[in-house]
């Protein structure tokens, strides 16, 4: 509620949208929606007074989260490589994302959120969860991140990426600024939450991962990690602890209730029954895993009837989760044609239903009254009926990010008439333009790292 408004008044009606009040099971109906302060009051007929925005021919949905995002990424779009091209998965690490990582500083960090925040945002992506590295400026990191994101008007769930893989000090410098982050209150951390943030099994020790274990107990939040991206996470746990990736770390008590585990690709059934027990919740990134090709999650397919939340994230490839969601399911149903056309929109709801317990927002990611008003308004004048039945098949072969109007977090109006309310896009474009040709000659002046899986040094 704004400091100026009563308690109670209505801030904003949206009027004349078909309004999606969830996606799943989907509810669609026609009204208006009431807003009183960061929430939906009620939908049906706006009273008078209310200030209104015409909402007719557009269609109102829930904003989308994306379950994993690597902001960091943001300015890497483009940039140059001279290096030999790599044949592996940790190749691609060793020699773009973890030079690019050590070459960020607190200007690229700000640049890369203001980039990929506002990117979010047109999509119709109002809450990001996001992995955060920069090994040569850790501490501050996330509040760089959430302060920016919050300029913007996005929601955001976000941890600083602990590993082993740049030596002791960063790794304690990693788990302190989870915790330095998480102790923050939730009044000076605003619409950002935190979680603490590792890297995979295959960069960490025993020991750094119980440090991880014990900051998010701490906390009293779980740990988001990289799971099995790749078959050489499996393989140095086998050849360095003698079990797979989820025996060490559900030994090590990362698997919770609360943890978010990216990919979960090499996952052996046993291993799957696994995680599930857990009640984790896993990310499918479809789009970076087919880019990487490290493979397809199983998790795709574990229906129906099991007990997990199976969220979607880009993995750093932008933050436009429309799309992210089409893709990933013609990526499940090219393996499996039996996947139901809802599959998107389950995944959604997973996502969002996860960052609403981080949040404490139970009903985020619906506009349900009392729900929080992230919203965003869509100009799709239906080619077709639109229902709640046929809701899926708009989603996947109609909807484009293009079709994002305005965007609402937390009541506020943050995107209107497709530009932000909140900065100057044209100097954020020119802002990220610079900031990103300082960020490629710094990178490019850095070495392919010379960490290697089974903790071994080239
Ligand atoms: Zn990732």
């Amino acid at each position: 509620m704004q400091a100026d408004q009563p308690e109670g008044a209505l801030t904003l009606a949206l009027c004349g949208a078909t309004v999606v009040v969830a996606l799943d099971p989907p509810v669609v109906v026609s009204a208006d929606v009431v807003l009183s302060g960061d929430r939906v009051v009620s939908l049906g007929v706006a009273p008078p007074g209310v200030p209104r925005r015409d909402c007719s021919d557009t269609v109102v949905v829930p904003g989308n989260v994306c379950a994993h995002h690597h902001l960091y990424s943001a300015l890497s779009r483009g940039m140059p490589y001279r290096l030999a091209p790599p044949t592996s998965f940790v190749q691609i690490l060793q020699r773009v994302w973890w030079r690019l990582d050590r070459a960020l500083d607190d200007r690229a960090i700000r640049a890369a959120a203001l980039r990929g925040g506002l990117d979010a945002l047109r999509a119709g992506t109002t809450t990001i969860v996001d992995h955060h590295s920069s090994p040569n400026a850790i501490d501050g990191s996330l509040d760089i991140i959430a302060e920016t994101l919050a300029e913007l008007g996005v929601r955001s769930v976000l941890c600083y990426e602990v590993t082993d893989r740049d030596g002791p000090g960063r790794a304690a410098a990693g788990v302190a600024e989870n915790r330095r982050f998480l102790a923050r209150s939730s009044t000076a951390r605003g619409l950002a939450r935190g979680m603490v943030g590792a890297h995979a099994s295959f960069t960490m020790s025993d020991a750094t991962l119980a440090e991880v274990v014990e900051a998010a107990r701490g906390g009293g939040v779980g740990v988001h990690i990289h799971v099995a991206e790749d078959r050489a996470d499996q393989a140095d746990a086998h050849a360095r602890h003698g079990i797979g990736v989820v025996e060490r770390l559900d030994g090590a008590g990362v698997l919770t209730g609360d943890a978010l585990l990216a990919h979960c690709v090499h996952l052996a059934p046993a291993e799957v029954h696994a995680v599930v027990d857990t009640g984790a919740t896993v990310v499918c990134n479809a789009r970076s895993n087919m880019n990487n090709a490290v493979g397809h999650s199983p998790f795709n397919h574990v229906r129906p009837g099991a007990d997990i939340g199976v969220a979607l994230g880009t993995d750093g490839i932008g933050g436009d989760m429309v799309t992210e969601s089409q893709v990933a399911y013609l990526r499940a149903r090219a393996a499996d044609a039996a996947t139901g056309g809802g599959w998107p929109l389950e995944r959604l709801t997973d996502g969002a239903r996860f960052a609403g317990r981080v949040h404490g927002e139970p009903l985020l990611g619906t506009l349900r009254p009392g729900a929080p008003a992230d919203l965003v308004v869509l100009d799709y004048p239906t080619p077709t009926p639109l229902t709640a039945d046929n809701l899926a098949g708009h989603w996947t072969f109609g909807l484009s990010p293009a079709h994002v109007r305005d965007v609402v977090v937390a009541g506020e109006l943050v995107v209107a008439d497709r530009r932000s309310t909140r900065v100057d896009e044209i100097e954020v474009a020119a802002d990220g333009a610079r900031e990103a040709e300082r960020l490629w000659v710094r990178t490019d002046a850095i070495a392919p790292h010379d960490f290697e899986p089974g903790g071994s040094r080239r």
